[in-house]
């Protein structure tokens, strides 16, 4: 299924009214025509231009509260993260425009922001979807000079960021990737997961890292797992929010920065440069281009967004820009930014599979039918109605024959593979192939049992040889011990030995 990526635009309450303002016209809730000043239009290469006009979703201008942003935003998202699709919502702007406050919100309940109002809501749902069975986990980490943390490990608020653990992560076979180091919590209602929230923002604010004065130059990803088993089949499912404060995307001219700062101000400038080159990458290849490569592995924000910005996600972004017209290069940059994401679209399918546990239950129960039938079947009886059913599901859960013929010393190969743990698991396509098989088995089992018998017998009759000549031994042994330990002091111990055992007492005496 093929799912858009939706973006939405918030301005920043303006801190003053004065003419540094920036000019603009909302339009139907969806388009944001920007009045240029005049020094932006003539650094621009069309400077006839007075005017851009951006699309989005939707506009929230400034007085939209976080609860109107919330159920604008994110309702939709996370209906489908509790279907079973990956979904991410992102924050993008310039340092100071509200990100932040956006996702994680203000110190006041009702200021919450997209994060604590997602996990009510996710709580709220999961307990009115009654059909369903699920377990809700959530992690939490910060990304600052492309080193990963995790923010809830709670050892982080006594030791320096020089000590912390970095995550490290890990690309499987099927490119799925995983990560070490980065602790997953196990989450029973909606606040625990706001209390592990705000030790996640504690940690990433007190503890004595160089992060404290600059958490607008690190990214956060928090995110939430959910695996739901459906009750009523064997189906289960594991989706993942992704909810992400990206650092501030303002780019910081090198004059103004140096040491520690310079080196801060490169990694994420670059890995915005990167995430922004993976975009455009992600739209040249949508309108047709030949691009096999993009380029996720540049940074580590795009390598853990990978899914999210180009995979099985549906993905949300929420640009926030300020309303002054002191920062309307960078709002351009966010707002450019934002017309290119928007125009991205992901392949999404909801992450479904088998329940083990359920599936091993079930059989256990057939087999404990199955004993009780043959139990039966050897007492005397014949086929009853549930071995007809059992045989009637088994010959419509396959086909009678696969077409195709397949030779009994082919099964039999496939088999001896299977028995030997070289395949992990028998495929039958027919019921003649299922038959084949058990045949095979019956037959490899028959010549194994053969092969231990003869083997157990030749031991057996080792084992006896051995045996007589240890009896002759010990008879030879004694003979000559007889011989030798007639001293008198054994003879003694002898003799009293045996009235001891005539004087010992039977319990019922
Ligand atoms: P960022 O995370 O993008 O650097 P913040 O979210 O920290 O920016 O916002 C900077 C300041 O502006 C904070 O004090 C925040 O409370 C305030 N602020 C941001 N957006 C809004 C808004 N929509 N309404 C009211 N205050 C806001
Ligand atoms: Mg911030």
């Amino acid at each position: 299924m093929k799912s858009q990526f939706e973006v939405f635009l918030r301005l920043k309450p303006s801190n003053n009214q004065s003419q540094n303002a920036m000019q603009y016209q909302i339009y139907q809730n969806k388009r944001l025509q920007v009045l240029l000043p005049k020094h932006v239009k003539f650094g621009m290469i069309n400077n006839s231009r007075d005017n851009l006009d951006f699309n989005f979703t939707h506009v929230f201008d400034q007085k939209a509260s976080q609860e109107h942003v919330f159920t604008n935003v994110t309702t939709p998202v996370i209906n489908s993260f509790l279907d079973g699709y990956n979904a991410t919502i992102f924050a993008y702007g310039q340092t100071g425009s509200g990100k932040t406050y956006t996702m994680s919100g203000a110190e006041t309940w009702q200021l919450r922001g997209v994060i604590p109002r997602a996990l009510s809501y996710i709580f709220d749902e999961i307990d009115k979807r009654t059909k369903f069975e699920y377990k809700i986990y959530i992690s939490f980490m910060e990304i600052y000079n492309e080193n990963a943390y995790d923010l809830l490990e709670k050892r982080h608020l006594e030791t320096p960021l020089e000590q912390w653990n970095k995550i490290a992560l890990f690309e499987d076979d099927q490119n799925n990737i995983h990560l070490k180091n980065l602790s997953i919590h196990q989450c029973n209602n909606e606040q625990e997961g706001i209390d592990l929230l705000m030790m996640g923002n504690f940690i990433r604010q007190v503890s004595s890292t160089p992060m404290n004065q600059s958490s607008s130059r690190s990214h956060c990803i928090f995110t939430v797992t959910l695996e739901g088993c459906d009750t009523t089949s064997e189906t289960c499912f594991v989706s993942k929010l992704h909810l992400v404060d990206l650092a501030g995307s303002e780019r910081i001219s090198k004059s103004q920065v140096e040491g520690n700062l310079l080196n801060e101000a490169k990694y994420i400038n670059l890995s915005l440069t990167y995430l922004e080159q993976v975009i455009i990458a992600l739209n040249e290849r949508m309108k047709g281009a030949n691009r096999q490569h993009i380029p996720y592995r540049n940074s580590l924000m795009t390598t853990l967004l990978k899914d999210s910005l180009g995979g099985n996600c549906k993905t949300v972004m929420i640009a926030t820009i300020s309303s002054e017209n002191d920062n309307i290069e960078e709002s351009l940059s966010t707002l450019r930014f934002s017309q290119r994401v928007g125009q991205l679209e992901n392949e999404i399918r909801r992450n479904e599979k088998v329940d083990l546990e359920a599936v091993v239950k079930r059989l256990e129960q057939e087999k404990l039918a199955l004993i009780r039938e043959l139990e039966q079947y050897q007492r005397g009886g014949t086929s009853t109605s549930s071995n007809k059913k059992i045989q009637q599901q088994q010959q419509t859960l396959l086909p009678q024959s696969s077409g195709m013929p397949i030779s009994q010393k082919e099964v039999q190969e496939k088999v001896e593979l299977y028995l030997n743990e070289r395949i992990p698991l028998l495929d039958v396509k027919s019921v003649e192939e299922t038959q084949k098989c058990f045949e095979a088995m019956k037959d490899l089992y028959n010549t194994r049992m053969k092969e231990y018998v003869t083997e157990l017998t030749f031991i057996s009759e080792k084992l006896q040889k051995y045996d007589e000549i240890l009896t002759r031994k010990k008879e030879q042994s004694s003979f000559l011990e007889q011989k030798e330990n007639s001293s008198p002091e054994i003879e003694v111990y002898r003799r009293n030995e045996s009235p001891q055992i005539q004087f010992k007492k039977r319990p019922n005496q």
